[in-house]
């Protein structure tokens, strides 16, 4: 908890570190009323700046001082400067050695930042800034250090005992107690510090790397888990031999471990050879796990070990920088995900999930650049923005440049940069370098905020069989810009004629020759025109194939043009982004219809074309899942003026009630035939069987809508009798949606019964629950805190109950007599005090207060007033609220 004022850091105030700690030794002495930390920092001034010698300023916060000596002479309290958050003390060399000794709290850290203690287990998590809750330290990323690290514990209760690099040596005490020392060849930044001290099980395998070099693989987790870790090692096996075969990356240490900890604050962490994972972001397998489970624990497995490139051998030289790292990251990791499964249905999975998302991060009152200028906080930085967006605009490279010209980029940067804490302009540099492609310009993707709209307009010249379109953009203002210079934007578009063929793009003055039927052309200024030629009918255009750029593209089609791309575009993305625009704006004439107090009457093109798709059985049947999912309410919300709660949920739910009765024998086909195959076949995770299960599902929740005896039988014996949690859970979600009081009443305790000892399996059956759309939800959310498997001190619990209510149960957490935003309230001034970063997360919702009408508006603002009255806020929940409320 603070006690100053918090300040605002500044990327325009960087300045390289004074000292550099070639060397860091560490000691650590678990017990269990509280640890020692022993540093040893073998230190010199940094070369690259004058011989003087500054003051030393370390880092350090929440450490109780034992000792501390300089080149073995120990200091006293004369010698140096304590304050809450470092110590300073006067070198009188070039070169000199530290040793310190501090006393710490692992076993009442309820922040889980630094040192602290997971269901009886000690565990790290210091990026950005935790390792200064550990020792005193350059806690900044341009510091690297060659780490060794001996750690003590008792033998009994922490047989495992692991850090960074390869284990050197170990041995027993008398009193019960051993050791073991690690030590990490490669430099680091102390945020890719970790420890492990606890009773776990493992389960091993082996990789041979690209040059024959045999690796260990562990992934380590509590005893009653280890028939979950299956699936993660697969993922690991698989992403080591797509980074060698994608991007030339071969693993370097000879052991890699993964580590699954009950109490995580985010999804994992790529701490060197030792990487910490959220137990959610591990633990698979049929009976427990859904198959989205299953994927994500493939992706983050994935993205964590690709961070060992992209993160660790090059990291950030500040946290401004994070998206170098985080953005690329996760690009990396999505190309993985497309190339595993199906790559356009991951396509569509991350488009909706940005638009919905990111882009109301965008539009919100913490709007920022992918490389922000400013923080409190950095903790509050790992944002949407800086991880998805950041993802899409190194997407964005290689659409420009070529997928050869960005290997050749990324080869360089990672070649040119090894060993080194870099920026985005390092990055931008080398793809630049690598490609002769000038990205100048393109720069303004990391430095403008906001989503920039793109307004396209055609014209058709019969006689001259010339074919224009016209780009428009602009980007809103946000806090801090408001005035935005043009960006790039890639835009990739093809144009077809009135059979759906797609025809030749030949530009007015390009020469003739090869002419391709899809091409990208980059837009860079505020209005231009691309004139085609040869064109010889009024064609139709497929525009931002496979959102080649993060913005609101606009293009006036009508309805029918919309149904025809459905059918006929060449890019499997835009027929399903046609299929979201007609759903778009028929949900939006309904919602005009229930806002004007009409009776509410669907255009039945919607289900015609969504019939079409449903008969199709030639078509992949996870794009005929993902066409039938109508947007959801919070994107409904985002591409609002002024999102009217109560008609976009109650016009959503009318076009879904009258699709499933129009489409109720073709539902009920699909669903009997997957169904069957399902009950017959062992539990696979791979694409074709998620496919089958998702359109399974999804005529499922569609024919529970207006439940026949027989559909509601297939309900109960799908719950009842399916071997895998992704067809239970549906089933169960279902039923806790519907009108059958007693089936849910039935399900939920037989759930829970069955379930009561697996706390991820316990997180469904609290976010199932906790996003029930029917009235009384607060009711239901407030009495499951107090079911004897919730805790606020867990963030997954928290999540899966609280996140769960206030993202995704908008009719209930928007409730017009504000007790939803009450509540939520409540929980971050309680979370303030015991979790900063879960506190500040959980704050999202409120922070949406822009998108809605005046009266809740000043709902949702009276209760961030009420948080910051509400006594000491973190800097954390602090900053989060203060820009919320500027
Ligand atoms: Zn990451």
């Amino acid at each position: 908890m603070r006690t100053e004022q918090p300040k605002m850091i500044y990327l325009k105030d960087y300045k390289a570190p004074d000292y550099l700690i070639d060397e860091t030794h560490l000691t650590f002495e678990l017990f269990e009323d509280h640890s020692l930390v022993h540093a040893q920092l073998v230190m010199r001034r940094n070369p690259a700046l004058s011989p003087d010698l500054p003051a030393l300023e370390f880092d350090g916060q929440e450490l109780e001082l034992i000792s501390i000596a300089l080149n073995d002479r120990q200091l006293t309290a004369a010698d140096y400067q304590l304050t809450d958050v470092s110590l300073t003390l006067q070198p009188d060399s070039a070169s000199f050695v530290i040793d310190t000794t501090v006393k710490i709290h692992p076993e009442s850290n309820t922040a889980l930042e630094g040192l602290y203690k997971s269901s009886g287990m000690f565990c790290t998590q210091c990026e950005a800034e935790g390792f200064r809750k550990i020792t005193y330290y350059l806690d900044r990323p341009d510091v690297m250090s060659k780490f060794t690290t001996t750690l003590s514990a008792q033998q009994h209760d922490y047989p495992v005992l692991l850090s960074n690099g390869n284990p050197i040596a170990s041995g027993s005490e008398e009193d019960g107690r051993h050791w073991a020392t690690w030590e990490d060849p490669f430099m680091k930044p102390a945020y890719l510090f970790a420890l492990v001290a606890g009773d776990l099980w493992c389960i091993e395998d082996t990789f041979t790397t690209m040059s024959q070099r045999e690796v260990a693989l562990r992934i380590y987790v509590e005893p009653e888990n280890v028939d979950k870790c299956q699936h993660a090692m697969d993922s690991l096996k698989k992403s080591m031999r797509w980074d060698e075969q994608t991007y030339g990356r071969e693993y370097d240490l000879d052991i890699f471990m993964i580590v699954a900890v009950n109490d995580f604050n985010m999804g994992a962490m790529e701490n060197k050879g030792l990487n910490i994972f959220n137990s959610s972001a591990v633990l698979a397998r049929a009976e427990t796990a859904t198959d989205a489970a299953h994927q994500r624990v493939e992706a983050i497995v994935a993205h964590e070990y690709f961070h060992n490139w992209s993160g660790n051998r090059v990291t950030c030289r500040d946290w401004f920088q994070l998206s170098l790292k985080e953005g690329f990251t996760v690009f990396r990791d999505s190309q993985f995900s497309a190339d595993m499964n199906s790559a356009t249905v991951k396509r569509i999975e991350d488009v909706a999930y940005l638009r919905t998302h990111q882009f109301a991060e965008d539009a919100g009152p913490l709007a920022h650049s992918v490389r922000p200028d400013a923080f409190i906080e950095i903790s509050n930085f790992y944002t949407l923005t800086v991880y998805e967006k950041g993802s899409e605009v190194v997407r964005m490279i290689r659409t420009l440049l070529g997928a050869d010209n960005f290997r050749k980029g990324s080869d360089l940067y990672f070649e040119r940069h090894d060993g080194q804490a870099v920026t985005c302009d390092d990055f931008i540099k080398a793809m630049e370098d690598a490609s002769g492609v000038d990205l100048t310009q393109f720069k303004r993707w990391y430095s403008q905020a906001g989503t920039p709209r793109l307004a396209v307009s055609e014209s058709y010249d019969a006689a001259n069989k010339r074919y224009s379109l016209c780009f428009r953009q602009s980007c809103p203002a946000t806090p801090g810009q408001s005035e935005k210079l043009p960006f790039v934007i890639p835009v990739e578009l093809g144009l077809l004629d009135a059979q759906g063929q797609p025809l030749a793009l030949q530009l007015e003055g390009e020469q003739g020759g090869a002419v391709a039927h899809s091409r990208v052309f980059a837009i860079d200024q505020a209005e231009q025109t691309l004139t085609f030629i040869n064109i010889a009918e009024q064609p139709l255009p497929s525009l931002l194939r496979g959102f080649s750029a993060p913005v609101k593209l606009s293009f006036p089609y009508s309805r029918d043009q919309l149904m025809f791309l459905m059918q006929h575009d060449g890019d499997g993305f835009n027929r399903w982004e046609a299929g979201q625009q007609l759903s778009v704006q028929v949900l939006q004439e309904l919602i005009a219809q229930q806002q004007a107090g009409e009776a509410m009457v669907m255009d039945q093109r919607l289900v015609s074309a969504l019939r079409t798709v449903l008969e199709d059985t030639q078509l992949d049947q996870a794009m005929v899942a993902e066409m039938l999912s109508l947007p959801g309410e919070a994107y409904l919300t985002e591409i609002s003026e002024v999102a009217d709660v109560e008609a976009i949920h109650q016009a959503r739910e009318f076009a879904r009630l009258q699709l499933a009765e129009a489409l109720r024998d073709a539902l009920w086909a699909r669903y009997q035939a997957n169904r069957e195959v399902s009950r017959n076949s062992e539990y696979v995770a791979e694409a074709e069987h998620f496919a089958r299960r998702s359109l399974q599902n999804i005529a499922l929740s569609y024919l529970m809508l207006n439940a026949t005896p027989e559909v509601l039988g297939a309900c109960m014996d799908q719950f009842e009798n399916s071997d895998n949690m992704t067809e239970q859970l549906t089933a169960l979600a279902v039923l806790v949606n519907s009108p059958f009081a007693d089936e849910r009443a039935k399900v939920l305790a037989s759930f829970a019964e069955h379930f009561k000892d697996n706390a991820l399996v316990m997180d469904q059956w609290f976010s199932v629950q906790a996003a029930c759309g029917l009235p009384g939800g607060l009711e239901r959310v407030k009495a499951l805190m107090e079911h004897p498997a919730f805790t606020l001190k867990n963030p997954n619990k928290v999540r899966a109950l609280i996140g769960a209510f206030a993202g995704q149960n908008l009719i209930n957490f928007h409730k017009a007599d504000g007790s939803g935003y009450r509540f939520l309230a409540d929980q971050v001034i309680t979370l303030n005090a015991l979790n900063p970063q879960i506190a500040s997360r959980l704050l999202a919702p409120l922070t949406r207060w822009r998108k809605y009408a005046p009266a809740r508006q000043a709902q949702m603002k009276s209760e961030l007033e009420r948080i910051v009255a509400s006594g000491e806020l973190s800097s954390d929940v602090f900053e989060v609220v203060s820009k919320s409320l500027a």
